[in-house]
């Protein structure tokens, strides 16, 4: 199996930090000034431990903000 390889659609962003309750390894809201708080994604190659995680945040992002790219070993 490949490695991991996040991306997120900033302009998707809404700030619900489901993301960041399903893998708080991965993804951290910041408040922003009078907008949406946005994500950002701390590890952007996440070990394999947190594929799960990666993939539950994926899974329940309201605004299908975070995709996944297998990246080949
Ligand atoms: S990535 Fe999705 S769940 Fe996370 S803050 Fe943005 S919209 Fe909300």
């Amino acid at each position: 199996m490949g490695k991991l390889r996040v991306k997120v659609d900033l302009a998707l962003c809404q700030g619900h930090a489901v993301c960041m309750q399903e893998a708080p390894e991965v993804f951290r809201v910041n408040e922003t000034d009078g907008h949406y708080p946005k994500v950002e994604v701390i590890l952007e190659f996440p070990p394999e431990d947190l594929r799960e995680k990666v993939m539950d945040a994926v899974r329940y992002c309201p605004n299908r903000t975070i995709s996944v790219e297998e990246i080949p070993d």
